[in-house]
């Protein structure tokens, strides 16, 4: 019997609802990890997309959600190199007083089920991935924005 319900985290078709989910994310963390020609920073974004998209298991802290959040901001709107990571991770590192904002209810048109159908180009369907999750955050970009240049001025 192949059941293909709805993750009721991310609303992608899979078989086994979350934890079918979560089986086709570590399925494709496997993929973006043994194919040699993506860099970490692909790898990084699909992780950040994927939490953003499942904010009950991976975002519950506002460190966590702010994490993820400048992840994958520094990867939409600034340069994405692997030092602004390594300064966001060091400025979470800290004691930064954080307040969590509400999540939005509905995390983006593209989910773990679209980049992991893709056999060509991970690489482009995980930037597509990013920018429909960016887009659902939307307005939670000030916030986030605020964060980034936070590190920034004390890294
Ligand atoms: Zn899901």
């Amino acid at each position: 019997m192949n059941r293909v319900d709805a993750c009721p985290s991310c609303g992608a078709a899979v078989a086994g609802g979350a934890e079918g989910c979560q089986r086709l994310f570590d399925e494709l963390s496997v993929r973006l990890t043994s194919s040699g020609n993506l860099p970490y920073t692909v790898r990084r974004l699909a992780v950040d997309c994927y939490c953003l998209q499942h904010p009950d298991s991976y975002c519950v802290s506002a460190k966590s959600l702010a994490a993820h959040l400048t992840g994958l901001c520094w990867a939409m709107e600034f340069e994405g190199g692997e030092p602004g990571l390594k300064a966001l991770q060091a400025w979470l590192n800290g004691r930064v007083p954080l307040v969590k904002p509400a999540i939005p209810s509905s995390r983006g048109l593209l989910t773990v089920r679209d980049v992991f159908d893709e056999q060509d180009s991970l690489g482009l369907a995980v930037a597509r991935w990013a920018h429909a999750t960016w887009a659902a955050y939307a307005d939670l970009h000030p916030i986030t924005r605020r964060w980034v240049m936070e590190a920034a001025r004390r890294g």
